[in-house]
Parts: C-alpha cells; sequence; structure tokens
C-alpha cells in the first residue's frame, strides 16, 4: 500500500520543568494525502503550531520530541540529523508563516531571494533559476518588475505572494502554511487562500494548514483537526466537521463564527480560557469550560472514537469504560 504523503503517529512534544515535563503535543495522530489539506485549528496555545514545528523539526530547545513518530512518504524524518533534516526543508517541505516580513530579508530584492532559494535547493544554473523565479513570480500574481522591488515596496498581501512562491520554489511535496492571512485585510486573506489553494492542488502539494479560523478552514481545507490541550479532539471531513460537530469544543468553536446578515447583540463565546501547559486538567481538559461534562469526564482521557466519517474524543460519544476507568 503507498504511505500517505506524511504521516504523524502518537507525536509528543516536551519541555523539562522542575517537577515534571510538560507536555504542548499529547499523542497527536494524522495524515496528509497528496494533495489534500488539512486544516488544524484551536485557540492560541491549544498546541497546533507546535505541531507543525515538530513536522518541520523547528521545536526549539529546550523542547524536544519526546514520542511518536513523523514520516513523509513512508520515510522516517522526526530522528533525521540536523544537516539531513535542513536539506529536507525548503526542498521537500516549504514553509509560509503568519508575517510576510519575518520571511523576507529587507536588503535584497525579491528576485534576488527568490533566485538564490532556487539555487540553493535545485541543480541548476543561475540563468535557469532566475527564469524560474521569474515564473514564480508571474504564477503567484506578482507583476514582472516585482523582481527588482524590496519587500518594503510591497503591501502585506503581496509579500506574502512572494513567501508563497519561495515556499514552492523547489516543488515541496509538503507545505506547512501557519497563520498565513492572520496578518492580511479580509479581502486579501481570501486571495491568499484560493492561491495556496490552486497552486497545491496543480503540483499535488499536501498542505497542513494551521489556523485559529474556522472561516479559513471551511475556504480551503479537505479535513479538519480540532486541537484542544496539545491533543486532537476531533478530526473528520471538513464538511461534516462544520456542519454537525461531535464534540463540545468545536460546536464552541463554530458558534463563536457570526453568521452573515444575523442581528446579534453579543457574540457567543466559550466560557473561560485554554489551560496553560503547567495546569492542564486530568481527565478530559476541556472539562472545566464544557456545558456537558459529567462525573467521569474530570478523571479520564476519553480516546477518539469514530463518529461518521469523523472521529471524535468524548465520552458523551463513547460512552463511559467498562468499570469507569479510562486513560487517567
Ligand atoms: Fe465535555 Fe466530557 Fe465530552 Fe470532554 S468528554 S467534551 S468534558 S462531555
Amino acid at each position: 500500500m503507498t504511505p500517505a504523503l506524511l504521516e504523524v503517529e502518537a507525536l509528543r512534544v516536551e519541555f523539562p520543568a522542575r517537577g515534571g515535563a510538560l507536555v504542548a503535543v499529547d499523542g497527536v495522530s494524522f495524515a496528509i494525502g497528496r494533495g489534500e489539506v488539512l486544516g488544524m485549528v484551536g485557540e492560541s496555545g491549544a498546541g497546533k503550531s507546535m505541531v507543525g514545528n515538530a513536522v518541520i523539526g523547528l521545536v526549539d530547545p529546550p523542547g524536544r520530541i519526546a514520542g511518536g513518530a513523523v514520516r513523509l512518504a513512508g520515510r522516517r524524518i522526526d530522528d533525521l540529523p540536523g544537516d539531513e533534516l535542513r536539506r529536507l526543508r525548503g526542498r521537500r517541505i516549504g514553509a509560509v508563516f503568519q508575517d510576510p516580513a519575518t520571511s523576507l530579508n529587507p536588503l535584497y530584492t525579491i528576485g534576488y531571494q527568490l533566485t538564490e532559494t532556487i539555487l540553493a535547493h535545485l541543480d541548476i544554473d543561475a540563468a535557469a533559476a532566475r527564469e524560474r523565479a521569474r515564473e514564480l513570480l508571474d504564477e503567484v500574481g506578482m507583476p514582472a518588475t516585482a523582481e527588482n522591488g524590496y519587500p518594503h515596496q510591497f503591501s502585506g498581501g503581496m509579500r506574502q505572494r512572494v513567501v508563497i512562491a519561495l515556499a514552492l520554489c523547489a516543488g515541496p511535496d509538503l507545505v506547512i502554511a501557519d497563520e498565513p492571512t492572520t496578518a492580511l485585510d479580509v479581502s486579501t486573506q481570501a486571495q491568499i487562500i484560493r492561491l495556496l489553494k490552486r497552486l497545491c492542488a496543480e503540483r499535488g502539494t499536501g498542505v497542513l494548514l494551521i489556523t485559529h479560523d474556522m472561516g479559513v478552514i471551511a475556504e480551503i481545507a479537505d479535513r479538519v483537526a480540532v486541537m484542544y490541550a496539545g491533543r486532537v479532539v476531533e478530526i473528520g471531513p471538513v464538511r461534516d466537521v462544520i456542519r454537525t460537530p461531535g464534540h463540545p469544543y468545536t460546536r464552541g468553536l463554530m458558534s463563536a463564527i457570526p453568521a452573515v446578515g444575523q442581528d446579534v447583540d453579543s457574540l457567543a463565546q466559550i466560557e473561560g480560557s485554554m489551560p496553560g501547559l503547567h495546569e492542564i486538567p486530568t481527565g478530559c481538559a476541556f472539562h472545566p469550560r464544557c456545558r456537558k461534562a459529567v462525573e467521569i469526564c474530570g478523571r479520564a482521557l476519553p480516546g477518539l472514537t469514530p463518529a461518521g466519517a469523523s472521529r471524535v474524543a468524548c465520552w458523551l460519544r463513547e460512552g463511559p469504560p467498562a468499570g469507569g476507568q479510562g486513560r487517567a
């Protein structure tokens, strides 16, 4: 059987601390196929960016991958030496981060940065790299004159187009896009999302899209994983999860999105806030905020169980375990 493009299995990321390790990512598993967009959504502190960083090998010390495995096209990559991982980044895994200004060097022209990145990853000469850079700028909708411009001469949306060109310049198998539109205005957001989706679909590139915005997920993703306190609490086809969310946290996220044309005095919100790493509750970590919580929720951790085409980690779906014991 052909392996999925990206397989993440029981990933665990820890930070050492006095009194025991703090767990930022706890047993996260998912897969992404070629040309597929998996959205990863949750509030700040849910651990979604840490998953992206772990996949791309950018967990800052003293944080570390303490368990699980990451495979790209069947090959394990989480245990590669640093220089091999650096070669992999850019060539086989591209990245688009929130603020395009931090991804571009203000001292060099757009054309120079693209050409140098292409030369670093592909075995072609300078003239071919310059030609490739021009083609890429055209594909992302930048004017031909952009190659001679500096980053500060362009708007945030234009700069993010250049970052997408940089991420795709070596023809990667996978792109990790972490809040790629958060710094942009709403109309530019939509353009960038559509551009990323189209270019990745044309190339068969898989995308891990990390965002706090369910609207962005609805626009671009094929499937969505909802994260809470370092764990995936629901994963499934984006239509199913949006139309019939199975986890109370997902339902809370959905009800917090204002409906167009609806006249409301105040927006719905989930009471409370995401727990810090040092205060993750036992059992279902969402239980202090959950209106549906029952006795077992605070003492045993529900596993992901099938719910239609999705999987949901909630005792209301699973039913209490035999003998009243779950994972502590
Ligand atoms: Fe709420 Fe319990 Fe389900 Fe957690 S397991 S989401 S606390 S009902």
